[in-house]
């Protein structure tokens, strides 16, 4: 399978593959996963919910790229992928919502079937941030790629270097909103509510998305 860099050009992208997957619905894919065609015996794969964003370069071209090195990743499916949204950048770190610097952001949300572990599924995303050009000169500094790991499964983890769920996910309208897009029992009436109040719009709606060619 072809990977597909953020840097090569529009013309020579991707194949057409609207989301949800060929032979699934939203609802179906989720409430009936199946292995990932790609694991292995011994770890039972997980839904895993990675939150894509990026507001550096050309953000909608990173986060397309991403999805198919998501896809790509060993042991790991891609099963469903949200609309794009554009976003004002935003920082929640202090839990008062303050603006951050940069242009607006794209962001998605992906479900990941993965046999990879936590850890090294953190490992796999920060590589693809590094493949990216991600750099980190300042905290919540414009990136051409951000991904983290919202869900994995129904685990909690609290380790030096992952939390899981993520811990501001709930704050964070551009990760709610197309959470609830593809996996709508994972987020409560109340919570899209409480951030009701930040500014989101739809991008490029899934189904016209030309997203890669994860099913080659
Ligand atoms: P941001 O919080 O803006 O996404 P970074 O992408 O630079 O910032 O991530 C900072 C650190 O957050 C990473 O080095 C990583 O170890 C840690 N981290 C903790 N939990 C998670 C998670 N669920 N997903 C991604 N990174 C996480
Ligand atoms: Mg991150």
């Amino acid at each position: 399978m072809n990977r597909v860099s953020p840097q090569a050009s529009e013309a020579a992208s991707f194949q057409r593959q609207p989301y949800p997957l060929p032979g699934q619905t939203q609802a179906s894919a989720l409430a009936q996963p199946q292995p990932a065609d790609k694991a292995a015996a011994g770890r039972d794969p997980v839904t895993a919910y990675i939150a894509l964003g990026a507001n550096l370069g050309d953000a909608a071209a990173a986060l397309r790229w991403a999805v198919q090195a998501l896809d790509d990743l060993p042991l790991s499916r891609v099963r469903l992928v949200s609309s794009l949204y554009k976003t004002a950048p935003l920082d929640t770190d202090s839990g008062v919502e303050v603006a951050a610097p940069g242009n607006d952001y794209l962001n998605a949300v992906a479900a990941l079937e993965t046999g990879l572990s936590a850890p090294a599924l953190l490992d796999a995303l920060q590589a693809l941030e590094l493949q990216a050009g991600r750099q980190r000169p300042y905290r919540n500094a414009p990136r051409t790629l951000d991904l983290d790991v919202l869900l994995y499964g129904s685990a909690c983890i609290d380790s030096s270097r992952l939390t899981v769920p993520h811990p501001r996910m709930t704050q964070r309208a551009f990760v709610l909103v197309p959470l609830a897009e593809i996996a709508p029992g994972l987020v409560s009436a109340g919570q899209l509510e409480a951030v009701a109040h930040q500014a989101i719009g739809l991008f490029e709606d899934a189904v016209d998305a030309d997203w890669t060619d994860a099913r080659c």
